[in-house]
C-alpha cells in the first residue's frame, strides 16, 4: 500500500499538499471482489474546495503553466508521465483493489495516463494562432489562450486514465485543473497527485478532492471561480451540470453514456468478431462507455453467431482482478442489482438469455458474462445503457435495416461494422451516427483519435490533437498601421 496511505486513509491532493479535508469526513472504500473494506477516504468539503479553487487561480493568474516557456512546459509534462510509470505497479495494485478490474487493465490505465502527457507534453509548443490578412494597414492574428480554472469531473469506470485524458491537455494549454475524484474508487486516481509532485508540477496547478458527486461535484461546477466544465459520466449528471452551468454561463465539455451497436454482416470474419466481442462487452466487466452494448448480425450467420458468442461467454474465467481473469466483478453492489433487473426485465420483453443472465453465485459483484438474443430493438433493455457485461443481439434483414437499428438510440458514441466488403464498410460507416466507428476491430485507435458522442452521449471531443482546442479559447487582436 502507498506511503500516502500507509495508515489505510487516502487523502485529497491540494495544491501539493495532502490533506484529510472538512470535519474528518471519510468514505469507506471497498473491494468488488471481495466486498470487503478495503481502505478509507478523505473528503473534501466546502472549505477545502475553496482552498484548491483558491490555489488554481492564484497559480492562473501567477502564470505558473501558462506563462512558462513552452518548451519548459512539453518537459515537464514529459516528466510527470515518467513519475506516473514510476508509481504504476503500486497504482494498479490499489486501482485493482478498489475498482474491481483486472491487474492488468489497472496497469494499463497508468501506461495510458502516462502517455497522455507525453502525447501533450508533445504539442504543448506547438500551439499555433494565425495570422489573418486584411490588406496594408493592418495586423491581425489569433492565439490561443487557456480559459484559467478547469473542473473536471471523472467516472469511477477508468478513472485514472480519463482523469489524464482530460488533465493533460488542460496543462499542456496552460490551464489550471480542480478535478472531482469518483466516490467509489478514488485512490487510485489521487496518486497521481504524487507523479505531478515528483514531477514539479507547481502547487496549484492541480488539486484533486475526493467527495461525493452530488454535494463535492455539484458545489464544483456551481462555482463561479470555474472558467471551463469537463465532465465524462452519466447522461444525467451530464443533464444536471449543464443546468449548473447554464446561469454561469461556463462552457463545458460533455463524454456521456453510449449503447453503441456492432453491425455483423454476413461476408465478416467471425472469429474477428468474437475476439472484439470479448474485449468489447466483457472487458473492464462491461463498465464501458464505448462498449460492444448491442450486436445487430445478418439474419443468415445468425444463430451460428449467438450460438458462437454464448460459448465464448460460458468459457471466460472469473476471478478477483489480481488473478487478471478474463471476466471480474462490477463496482457495487447497486451496479449489479441495477443490470440484473435490466436483464429479468428483457426476459419479460421476450428476450432469450442465451448466456448468463443472473448474478454469479460467489463472494464479490459478479455478474455473469450475458448474451442477450433476440432482443426486440424498442425494448428497455436495447435502449438503455446496462453498463455491465451484457450485449443485446438482434437479427436484420438488410443493409438500410441494420444502419437504422444502429442509429435507432438516442446515443450516438462509438459504432462498429464487421465485414470483408471495403466498399460497404465505408458507405455504412458514413451512415452511422456515432463519433467514432470501428470496422472490423472494436476498440480500434487509440490516445491520438478522436473519441466522443452525438446525440445524448455528449459533445466536444476528447483524445487526439483535436482535443486540445476544448482547452483553450480564440482570441484576434486587430491592428491598425494607419497614421
Ligand atoms: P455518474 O454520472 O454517476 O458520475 C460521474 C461523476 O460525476 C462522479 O465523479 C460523480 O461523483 C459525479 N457526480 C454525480 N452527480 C454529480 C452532480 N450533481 N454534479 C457534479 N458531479 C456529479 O457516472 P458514473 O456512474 O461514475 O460513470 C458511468 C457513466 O459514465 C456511464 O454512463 C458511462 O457511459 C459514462 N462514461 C462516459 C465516457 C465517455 O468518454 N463518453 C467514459 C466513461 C464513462
Amino acid at each position: 500500500m502507498s506511503d500516502l496511505m500507509s495508515d489505510g486513509l487516502a487523502r485529497n491532493f491540494l495544491a501539493g499538499a495532502w490533506v484529510e479535508g472538512d470535519g474528518g469526513a471519510r468514505i469507506a472504500v471497498e473491494d468488488p471482489g471481495t466486498e470487503e473494506h478495503f481502505a478509507d477516504c478523505a473528503l473534501a468539503g466546502e472549505a477545502t474546495l475553496a482552498k484548491a479553487l483558491e490555489a488554481a487561480r492564484v497559480s492562473f493568474e501567477r502564470g505558473d503553466l501558462a506563462d512558462m516557456q513552452p518548451s519548459a512546459r512539453s518537459r515537464m509534462m514529459v516528466r510527470v508521465a515518467s513519475e506516473i510509470r514510476a508509481i504504476a505497479d503500486e497504482g494498479a495494485t490499489i486501482l485493482c483493489r478498489e475498482s474491481g478490474k483486472t491487474l492488468d487493465a489497472a496497469r494499463d490505465e497508468f501506461e495510458e495516463a502516462a502517455q497522455y502527457f507525453e502525447y501533450y507534453g508533445g504539442v504543448a509548443d506547438k500551439i499555433e494562432g494565425k495570422s489573418i490578412p486584411l490588406g496594408p494597414d493592418y495586423v491581425d492574428y489569433t492565439t490561443y489562450e487557456p480559459f484559467g480554472v478547469s473542473a473536471q469531473v471523472v467516472p469511477w469506470n477508468f478513472p485514472v486514465s480519463i482523469a489524464a485524458r482530460s488533465l493533460a491537455p488542460s496543462m499542456a494549454a496552460g490551464n489550471s485543473t480542480v478535478i472531482k475524484s469518483p466516490e467509489l474508487d478514488p485512490i487510485g486516481l489521487s496518486l497521481l497527485g504524487s507523479a505531478l509532485e515528483r514531477a514539479d508540477v507547481p502547487s496549484g496547478v492541480v488539486s484533486i478532492l475526493n467527495g461525493i458527486g452530488s454535494e463535492l461535484g455539484a458545489r464544483l461546477v456551481r462555482s463561479t471561480e470555474v472558467d471551463q466544465i469537463v465532465f465524462t459520466g452519466s447522461v444525467q449528471t451530464g443533464q444536471a451540470i449543464l443546468h449548473a452551468a447554464a446561469d454561469s454561463v461556463t462552457p463545458s465539455l460533455m463524454e456521456l453514456g453510449g449503447k453503441s451497436a456492432a453491425i455483423l454482416f454476413d461476408d465478416a470474419d467471425l472469429d474477428m468478431f468474437l475476439a472484439s466481442l470479448k474485449s468489447g462487452i466483457f472487458y473492464n466487466a462491461g463498465q464501458v462507455c464505448s462498449a460492444m452494448a448491442r450486436v445487430l448480425v445478418d439474419r443468415s450467420i445468425y444463430e451460428d453467431a449467438v450460438e458462437r458468442s454464448a460459448i465464448l461467454s460460458n468459457g471466460l474465467s472469473v476471478d478477483h482482478g489480481l488473478i487478471n481473469p478474463d471476466h471480474t466483478p462490477v463496482i457495487s453492489d447497486l451496479q449489479l442489482s441495477r443490470i440484473e433487473n435490466v436483464t429479468s426485465t428483457a426476459r419479460q420483453e421476450g428476450a432469450r438469455i442465451a448466456a448468463g443472465g443472473a448474478r454469479l453465485d460467489r463472494k464479490g459483484h459478479f455478474m455473469a458474462p450475458t448474451i442477450l438474443a433476440d432482443v426486440d430493438p424498442a425494448s428497455h433493455a436495447a435502449q438503455q445503457e446496462i453498463f455491465g457485461p451484457v450485449s443485446c443481439f438482434t437479427p436484420f434483414e438488410t443493409e438500410a435495416e441494420a444502419i437504422a437499428i444502429a442509429n435507432g438510440t438516442e446515443f450516438g458514441l462509438v459504432s462498429g461494422v464487421f465485414t470483408k466488403d471495403l466498399a460497404r464498410a465505408h458507405r455504412v460507416a458514413r451512415k452511422l451516427r456515432a463519433g467514432q466507428v470501428f470496422v472490423n476491430e472494436w476498440f480500434a485507435g487509440g490516445i491520438s483519435t478522436p473519441f466522443g458522442g452525438v446525440g445524448k452521449s455528449g459533445f466536444g471531443r476528447e483524445k487526439g490533437l483535436e482535443a486540445l482546442y476544448n482547452y483553450v479559447r480564440t482570441k484576434n487582436v486587430a491592428i491598425s498601421l494607419k497614421g
